[in-house]
């Protein structure tokens, strides 16, 4: 069910507590952190425009990497206050702890219209614990609770869902911010009733991340494409052989139900009829790939991994996205980080943007296939490009995600 947002209700002179996802890379140049990519940051300036501009007092809370409950300098959120004040052009106030008295002191300083940033509430141990008191403290006197942190969302935490609880409890108001409200839009609704073709290409490392989803969109789909490692424990399933292909042997049962369920469901699924391969060599750890060529067989030589779809499959799955009406993208067709085996995500990554130039409806479901669009330099072209990782995958799978569970329905 859609949720209530902050166009909903009337925030003029309220107090609101905003969770913002401000999770952005950071990287030390002389000395400081600098922030590597704000795209985060300006993915919630339509929300805080809005509602400074209703006059509303806004604290914002946000978590920065993994500190573990420990105040770990390196990941203060300070830098981020800086950029999102020149972004959005008004000062944003800036408090170096999330609860007690300073942070009290700092929320009750601001005039309507203000902003203010809580330090990274991950310095707390009782955030991912979604211990009660602190949710309290950091609920503070906020009237009203917004999350616009999708990202954060599949987490029970204290500053997604026991603020929330907090607010529901003493009868304030929790609402979705804009950013929230335009994910569950399009990962939601949007796929409930697609306009088809309903295209869905899959990809990455492990089939098992991704089973949960390939099921329930079974359920909807008229096609489904498969690259990325997880390819080859279809092949497996299939009864090609894989080389040293990454692969998941105890999941090829899982693989075939996947296969079993579209034949009888009529969904056309496809997987590589051939790949690009190469020659893994283990280096101190890690593996260097030799002498890449194309493989244009089913199966995979003993001595050799597949890195990415071949140019025959990329063809045959451009011509059926060239066709679709909604596309669902999730993970790379290859490891896509080596421009040797980028070809065949980049070749998707292109026909997913004509294919949005020529009216199909294009939602990117997050994590790397975001990373793969914006490298293309494509991130504009297509219909929406989801901010969640984890969220993402797990609100695909139909699950009840905690931090939009909490906020009032519609
Ligand atoms: P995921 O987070 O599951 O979407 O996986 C993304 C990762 O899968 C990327 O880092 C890719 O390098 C990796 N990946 C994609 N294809 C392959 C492949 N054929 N072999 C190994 N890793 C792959």
């Amino acid at each position: 069910m859609a949720k209530r947002t902050i166009n909903d209700i009337d925030l003029r002179g309220k107090r609101v507590l905003a969770r913002v996802d401000y999770n952005v890379p950071m990287a030390d140049k002389d000395g400081a952190m600098r922030i590597n990519d704000d795209t985060r940051i300006r993915a919630t300036l339509p929300t805080l425009q809005s509602m400074t501009e209703s006059g509303a007092k806004v604290v914002l809370a946000a978590h920065l990497g993994r500190p573990k409950g420990e105040r770990v300098p390196s990941m203060s959120l300070r830098p981020v206050a800086d950029r999102l004040s020149e972004l959005i052009g008004q000062p944003v106030a800036f408090c170096d702890q999330c609860v007690g008295q300073a942070a009290t002191d700092a929320a009750a300083k601001l005039e309507d219209g203000g902003l203010l940033l809580l330090e990274n509430v991950r310095y707390h141990a009782e955030e991912e614990a979604n211990d009660p008191a602190f949710a309290k403290q950091l609920a503070g006197d906020a009237e009203v609770f917004v999350n616009d942190a999708f990202g954060a969302a599949h987490r029970a935490h204290a500053s997604t869902a026991g603020v929330a609880a907090v607010l529901n409890a003493r009868g304030g108001q929790c609402v979705s911010g804009l950013l929230m409200e335009r994910e569950l839009q399009f990962l939601g609704d949007e796929l409930e009733s697609p306009e088809r073709p309903f295209v869905v290409i899959l990809g990455g490392a492990k089939v098992s991340d991704k089973i949960k989803v390939i099921d329930r969109l079974l359920d909807k789909a008229d096609t489904i494409l498969i690259g990325g490692a997880m390819a080859y424990t279809f092949k497996l399933a299939k009864g090609f052989t894989v080389g040293k292909s990454l692969v998941e042997r105890d999941k090829v049962d899982v693989a075939q139900a996947a296969l079993d369920k579209a034949a009888k469901r009529g969904v056309q699924f496809l997987i590589p009829s051939d790949n690009v391969i190469a020659v893994p060599t283990e280096i101190d750890g890690r593996f260097a790939f030799g002498d890449h060529r194309v493989n244009d067989s089913e199966n995979i030589p003993d001595n050799v991994e597949g890195v990415d779809i071949g140019p025959k499959s990329a063809e045959a799955f451009c011509s059926v996205i060239a066709g679709a009406g909604t596309i669902l993208w999730n993970g790379p067709m290859g490891i896509f980080e080596d421009e040797r085996f980028a070809g065949g995500t980049f070749a998707v990554a292109k026909a997913v943007c004509e294919a949005t130039a020529n009216g199909a409806k294009s939602i990117i479901g997050g994590g790397d296939s975001v990373k793969a669009l914006n490298k293309a330099g494509l991130g504009d072209q297509v219909t929406f490009m989801s901010t969640g990782g984890g969220a993402s995958l797990e609100f695909l799978e139909g699950r009840e995600l905690p931090g939009v569970d909490a906020l009032a329905d519609k």
